[in-house]
């Protein structure tokens, strides 16, 4: 089957054309047609499936025809997090480049009066996380009785971070005759009870999993003791006795996401974090540098991953083993993608075997045991390795805030270790916490490397 046959306009074809999409994926096959119709879809499905064009298309080619009136939006899609949010807008417009639809994105971090002057010219199609959408709302700056279409993406996710009230709230602001498309990876108690609140008559898609999660992935598990130190060590070990090109690392605790990445960049890996916590200028931002290929080694949340469109990850590593084994799925679905090979690599401590158990049974098959080549490390930080040092020679690492500005007068001690020529700025280690403040970071954020930096 191709796009032609799903009953899209031309413009819309051209436009998939243009992104490069020949084939339709099995859920753009099955909700297109049926989005189209007007009927009501609950999409059982997870990210890398397609799900994001299986809504977005048919909804430019609906909305196409229709006035936009001033604060009161015509379509609104609800995502969890500010990422999945700004990917879905992208979405947009790369497929309504051929349409005239105004998108207003509705995210937390962004300046209220932008969004508001957006919002007092009328919009197509509102993407909003819901927190900042209700946040509009209370100042009486939009009113969702013009919404015609509703997505709710994400929603499993959306109940892990606690927004299922906003959800509710949000949907009983929106008219009864509106079009409903719900999206969910699983469907826990809570969110059937949702389906049957918000849905009528909905169609059912299950999309099966990306092909490419168990097939493709070559698995294996890794023994560690339960010793963090001990971890880190044996992640560096593997990262460098495993072929990586790029890599996420997962980390089951907020709090180890930045004290490993600070960590890995101490011992000399091009590593950024990526969490909840930090601002959404940074985490764009990251993303953005890891997508070019500009950092190597993306540190991770579950939650600041959830969704995001990452292509050609060569590796994932989990630094812990997941608590629920459908995080794993999702982990590991990074990897592997669009018929590429990936490798996923878990550390996994006497205490977390019980989580490997039902892990192999929700993927049905064992992980593999390896152990990472043990060449020893110099024992000196900041130290960089070979790897590190041939792949920066041709890909160079884009200029670092804390290298910049008050940042540089701050720090003109000098880290050098023996054997490299590089030398090192002890600021460096406190990066992350100055990002997205420019060039003007306070004096007292910059301090040297010191022994109680984590090794
Ligand atoms: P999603 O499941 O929406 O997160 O999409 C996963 C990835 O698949 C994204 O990188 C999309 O750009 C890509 N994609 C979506 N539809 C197609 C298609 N029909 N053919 C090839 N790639 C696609």
């Amino acid at each position: 089957m191709s796009f032609a046959d799903l009953g899209l306009s031309e413009d819309l074809l051209k436009a998939i054309e243009a992104a490069g999409y020949t084939t339709p994926t099995q859920i753009q096959e099955q909700a297109i047609p049926r989005i189209l119709e007007g009927r009501d879809v609950l999409g059982i499905a997870q990210t890398g499936t397609g799900k994001t064009a299986s809504f977005t298309l048919p909804m430019i080619d609906r909305l196409a025809k229709g006035q936009t009136k001033a604060r009161m939006p015509r379509s609104l899609i609800l995502e969890p997090t500010r990422e999945l949010a700004a990917q879905v807008a992208e979405n947009f417009k790369i497929y309504g480049r051929n349409h005239k639809l105004n998108m207003a994105l509705l995210i937390g971090g962004v300046s209220f009066e932008d969004q508001e002057q957006k919002l007092d010219r009328g919009v197509d199609v509102l993407v909003a996380t819901p927190g900042r959408l209700l946040d509009h709302f209370e100042r009486g700056r939009i009113l969702l009785n013009g919404v015609q279409i509703l997505v709710i993406d994400e929603s499993d996710r959306m109940l892990d971070m606690g927004f299922i009230p906003d959800i509710e709230r949000i949907v009983g602001l929106t008219p009864f005759t509106r079009q409903t498309l719900f999206f969910s990876a699983t469907m826990p108690s809570e969110i059937r009870r949702l389906t049957d609140a918000f849905l009528s008559n909905p169609v059912i898609i299950e999309a099966s999993p990306p092909a490419t999660t168990v097939e493709l992935v070559k698995q294996y598990k890794v023994s560690v003791p339960k010793d963090d130190k001990a971890r880190r060590l044996i992640l560096r070990q593997l990262i460098r006795s495993r072929d990586v090109k790029n890599a996420i690392v997962f980390c089951n605790r907020k709090r180890d996401v930045g004290i490993l990445a600070r960590s890995l960049q101490r011992h000399g890996f091009n590593a950024e974090p990526l969490h909840g916590d930090l601002d959404q200028y940074t985490r764009m931002k990251t993303l953005g540098n890891f997508r070019d290929g500009n950092i190597r080694i993306l540190v991770a949340s579950d939650v600041a991953a959830r969704g995001l469109d990452i292509p050609d990850v060569s590796h994932i590593f989990n630094f812990n083993v997941p608590i629920h084994a459908e995080d794993y799925v999702h982990r590991i679905g990074r990897t592997g993608r669009a018929g590429r090979s990936g490798e996923a690599c878990t550390l996994v401590s006497p205490e977390e075997t019980k989580y490997i158990q039902s892990i192999v049974k929700l993927i049905g098959k064992e992980l593999d045991s390896i152990s990472p080549e043990t060449k020893s490390e110099p024992a000196s930080v900041a130290r960089q390795n070979p790897q590190e040092k041939s792949r920066k020679k041709d890909s160079p690492r884009p200029p670092r805030h804390a290298q910049t500005g008050s940042a540089k007068k701050s720090s003109d001690k000098t880290i050098t270790s023996p054997g490299d020529s590089r030398a090192v700025k002890p600021s460096t280690a406190k990066k992350e916490e100055v990002l997205g403040m420019g060039d003007h970071v306070p004096a007292f954020l910059l301090r040297p490397v010191r022994s109680g930096d984590p090794a």
